[in-house]
């Protein structure tokens, strides 16, 4: 077992902890999603060994593999105590319409919804499949063109037109900031998505599941949490 990994895990959720506590939130009104993009099979289990079990993946194709290959170990160990009995997985980057089916298939909840055509087709895969899929609107808040997601002045009509399609429940946003040392930017970036989550959820367009804010990652995750964040999506601090 990679003590390593354990240590950093730890690590990671004091720092989590803290930062809820500068802000007065309750540690539970995070949740970690562990993203396994860059870590060999070996490590991804341990992370499950180590009690985590909301997990992401950037690309279909990888998140197909790693799930299968889980699946196995989580059956291998069904019997197994200290290893969970079910994990869930995040899709968490730019999704293709074409690859909507396989996503569905695999994923619990997907982050990246940042085009109303893809909102469509997602609805639709989800209504052949006889299911209602829980979804995230991508918006992006830090104006960078090579980002995805909805200018955060289109985001407030996105909500709208995601909220009459059957198939999709809107649970919340998601965001990216800048790639910057600049900390005030970050910081702008992260409010700026709070404020439209709070401008969405005031409209009533969306319904009482509308409570999240996926924000943060290994290098603003604390700053994520004390704008509001409800899900972190980390993986170089933890597999670095
Ligand atoms: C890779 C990735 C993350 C995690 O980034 P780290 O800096 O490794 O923590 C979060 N969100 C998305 C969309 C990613 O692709």
């Amino acid at each position: 077992m990679s003590r390593v990994l354990a240590d950093r895990l730890k690590q990671l959720q004091d720092s989590i902890a803290a930062a809820c506590a500068r802000v007065g939130r309750p540690e539970k009104s995070v949740q970690l999603i562990v993203v396994t993009k860059t870590a060999p099979p070996e490590d991804i289990k341990e992370v499950i060994r180590l009690g985590c079990t909301e997990l992401g993946e950037n690309r279909v194709q990888r998140l197909r593999q790693v799930a299968e290959d889980i699946n196995a170990f989580l059956a291998e160990n069904a019997e197994n105590p200290d290893i969970p009995k079910e994990v869930h997985w995040h899709m968490i980057g730019h999704l293709q319409r074409n690859k909507v089916k396989a996503a569905l298939k695999y994923s619990r909840l997907i982050h990246s919804v940042d085009t109303l055509r893809l909102a469509e087709e997602i609805n639709s895969c989800a209504y052949h499949l006889g299911q209602h899929v829980d979804v995230l609107l991508q918006v992006n808040c830090s104006g960078e063109p090579q980002k995805y997601g909805v200018p955060v002045g289109a985001a407030m009509y996105m909500a709208e037109q995601i909220a009459t399609m059957p198939n999709l429940r809107l649970i919340g946003l998601m965001t990216m900031a800048p790639l910057t040392m600049d900390k005030d930017r970050v910081r702008a970036c992260f409010a700026r998505a709070r404020e439209i989550f709070e401008e969405i959820r005031a409209e009533k367009v969306v319904g009482s599941k509308f409570k999240h804010l996926s924000m943060g990652m290994s290098q603003d995750y604390p700053i994520a949490i004390e704008e509001g964040a409800t899900m972190l999506r980390i993986g170089s601090a933890l597999f670095a």
